[in-house]
C-alpha cells in the first residue's frame, strides 16, 4: 500500500487491516510520525520508531489490551489540554511552557489501555478559549483546505491534523463548541458527548460544568469506536458517570420512524447564517426525508440567549479555575525577586494572552458581590430554561438538527479584533453544552462563503437527549452514507465485530 493510501484510511479500516495481518501497526504509526506538519497542528510529536510514545501504556507492538476493544497500536493525536506524564502539556498557553505533568489524564490512559499510542499533542486556543486557533501562544493553526483560513477552535490542531492527513483520529474538548465547530470547518466528524460520559481527570479545566472530552474523526464509525473506549466512570472525577449501556458501532441504513426537530428561529433561517450554509442545511433536511426520517417543527425559545448565558458562566468558572496559575506551582515564573505579589502579577501578566485576560476579568466581575445575582444568577436561570426547552422539544422528536456553524471557515484575522463576531461562531453549539446533551457535527458537503471564492466544508449538527449516543451515532451514520459521495472513504463498509462483547 502506498503512503498516501495508508494515510487516507479511517482508523477502523486500518484496524481491520492490522487485525487481518495486512498492515503492521508500527508501519502505520511511523507513516504518520514521518509526515510533515505544514499546518502548525502539533506542539509535540512522537518520533517514528519511538518506544515511549505512550505515556501510560504498552510500547511498540504490545497491542493486546486487557479490555474488550483492542486498538492494536493505532496512533491517536491528543489535544494539548490533556496531561501526559513526562510530555510537555501547555493548553496553548505560555504560562505552562515547559510544564511536564507528573500524571496522565484518564481519557489518554483509557486509550493507552486499549492499545492506542500517542502520536502527538495538538495545538489549540489558549486554555480552550477561542473559535479560530488564533489564540494559541504557539502560533496559528492553518486550515488544511485553505491555509489563509482558520481551522476553527479551540480544538483546531486536532481537527486540522485529522482533516489534513496528519493523524487518523484525535481527541479534543468541547466547552461551547470546540469539537463540533472545528470539525465542521475542516470537513470531519466531531462529537461532544453527554456531560459526564468521559472523565475530566487530567484535562486542564476551563469551565468545569461544561468541559467535555470527545472524538474528532474522519467518519461516524471511528467516532463510535473512540467514544466506546473513552467513556466510563472514573473515581477520580465525581462528575463522570459513563454511558450505562456502552456505545455500539453504528449500522443503521435508514431513518424510518425517527423524528428530527427543526426550530425555525434556530436554524438555516437565523440571521447571520451564510447562504451556502443554509442551502447545505436544507439539502441535508431533504436527505433525512429521503431516508424515511420525519421533520417536525419544534420550539427552542431560549436558545438564542445561549451565548449571553455562556459568556457569563464560562468566564466565571474560568476565572476561578485559572487562579491556580500563579507562578508557584506550574510552568512560568516571573518577578520572584520583588516579592510574592509582584511574582503573581508579573507571571500572570506575561503568561496569559489577551483573550484569557479578558475572560478572567469578565468572570471576576460577574462573580463579584453586588453583581453576582444580576449576572451569574440570571445566566444560571437561562441555562435552566435552555435545558427545559430541549427536554420539552424531545417530547415530540428524537433529535434536533441545526447548522453546526453559521459560516464556513473564515479568513485568518477576520474576527480577531472583534470578540463578539468571534463568539457568534458558537451560536448553534453553545445551547447543547449548557444543557449537557450530546451533539455531533458531520460533514454535509461544501459551500461557497458569502464573500465568494472556492467552496469549503459545511457541518450539520444533530443533538439528542442525554446518554442517547448510540442512537445519535446510528442516525448520523445513516445520514453520512446518504450525504457522502459514493467511493469516499467513509462510505466504505466499516469493520464488523470490532466491539463484540463490549459495553
Ligand atoms: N469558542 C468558545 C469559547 O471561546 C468555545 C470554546 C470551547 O468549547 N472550549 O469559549
Amino acid at each position: 500500500m502506498s503512503a498516501a493510501e495508508l494515510l487516507s484510511l479511517t482508523a477502523s479500516q486500518a484496524l481491520s487491516r492490522i487485525e487481518a495481518g495486512e498492515l503492521s501497526s508500527d508501519e502505520y504509526f511511523d507513516a504518520y510520525a514521518e509526515t510533515e506538519d505544514g499546518l502548525n497542528a502539533y506542539l509535540w510529536r512522537a518520533d517514528a520508531g519511538e518506544e515511549g510514545a505512550n505515556p501510560a501504556g504498552p510500547g511498540r507492538e504490545a497491542e493486546e489490551p486487557a479490555g474488550s476493544v483492542s486498538l492494536r497500536g493505532l496512533p491517536v493525536a491528543i489535544k494539548d489540554i490533556f496531561c501526559t506524564e513526562g510530555i510537555e502539556t501547555t493548553a496553548g498557553s505560555a504560562i505552562l511552557a515547559g510544564y511536564r505533568p507528573p500524571y496522565t489524564a484518564t481519557a489518554v490512559e483509557r486509550l493507552a489501555d486499549a492499545g492506542a499510542r500517542v502520536l502527538g499533542k495538538t495545538n489549540m486556543d489558549e486554555f480552550a478559549m477561542g473559535s479560530s486557533n488564533e489564540n494559541s501562544a504557539f502560533g496559528d493553526v492553518l486550515n488544511p483546505i485553505d491555509h489563509q483560513r482558520v481551522p476553527g477552535g479551540s480544538s483546531g490542531g486536532s481537527a486540522a491534523a485529522v482533516s489534513g492527513g496528519l493523524a487518523p483520529w484525535a481527541i479534543g474538548t468541547d466547552t461551547g463548541g470546540s469539537i463540533r465547530q472545528p470539525a465542521a470547518l475542516c470537513g470531519i466528524v466531531g462529537l461532544k458527548p453527554t456531560y459526564g460520559a468521559i472523565s475530566r481527570y487530567g484535562m486542564i479545566a476551563f469551565a468545569s460544568s461544561l468541559d467535555q472530552c470527545g472524538p474528532l474523526t474522519r467518519d461516524v464509525t471511528d467516532a463510535a469506536l473512540l467514544l466506546n473506549v473513552l467513556q466510563g466512570r472514573d473515581p477520580r472525577d465525581s462528575t463522570s458517570v459513563g454511558i450505562a449501556d456502552g456505545v455500539e458501532l453504528p449500522s443503521r441504513e435508514d431513518l424510518g420512524g425517527l423524528r428530527f426537530g427543526v426550530a425555525r428561529d434556530f436554524s438555516h433561517e437565523t440571521e447571520g447564517v451564510e447562504r451556502g450554509v443554509a442551502a447545505s442545511f436544507k439539502a441535508t433536511l431533504d436527505a433525512i426525508e429521503r431516508l424515511g426520517g420525519e421533520l417536525v417543527d419544534v420550539q427552542l425559545p431560549s436558545a438564542e440567549h445561549g451565548l449571553s448565558a455562556y459568556y457569563v458562566i464560562a468566564p466565571a468558572e474560568a476565572s476561578s479555575n485559572l487562579a491556580r496559575f500563579d507562578g508557584v506551582r506550574y510552568g512560568m515564573r516571573n518577578g520572584e525577586e520583588d516579592g510574592l505579589l509582584a511574582m503573581y502579577e508579573r507571571t500572570r501578566a506575561a503568561g496569559f494572552g489577551p483573550e484569557v485576560k479578558r475572560r478572567i476579568m469578565l468572570g471576576t466581575y460577574a462573580l463579584s458581590s453586588g453583581y453576582y445575582d444580576a449576572y451569574y444568577g440570571q445566566a444560571q436561570k437561562v441555562r435552566t430554561r435552555i435545558a427545559q426547552d430541549f427536554a420539552a422539544a424531545f417530547a415530540s422528536c428524537d433529535f434536533i438538527v441545526t447548522p453546526t456553524s453559521p459560516t464556513v471557515a473564515f479568513e485568518r484575522g477576520a474576527r480577531t479584533d472583534n470578540p463578539l463576531a468571534m463568539y457568534l461562531s458558537d451560536y448553534f453549539t453553545v445551547p447543547m453544552s449548557l444543557a449537557g446533551i450530546p451533539a455531533i457535527s458531520i460533514p454535509a458537503g461544501n459551500a461557497e462563503p458569502d464573500g465568494g471564492g472556492p467552496e469549503l466544508p459545511v457541518g450539520f449538527q444533530i443533538a439528542g437527549p442525554a446518554f442517547s449516543e448510540t442512537r445519535l451515532l446510528d442516525a448520523a451514520f445513516a445520514l453520512e452514507q446518504e450525504i457522502l459521495p459514493v467511493g469516499s472513504s467513509a462510505s466504505r463498509p466499516g469493520p464488523t465485530g470490532l466491539m463484540e462483547g463490549s459495553g
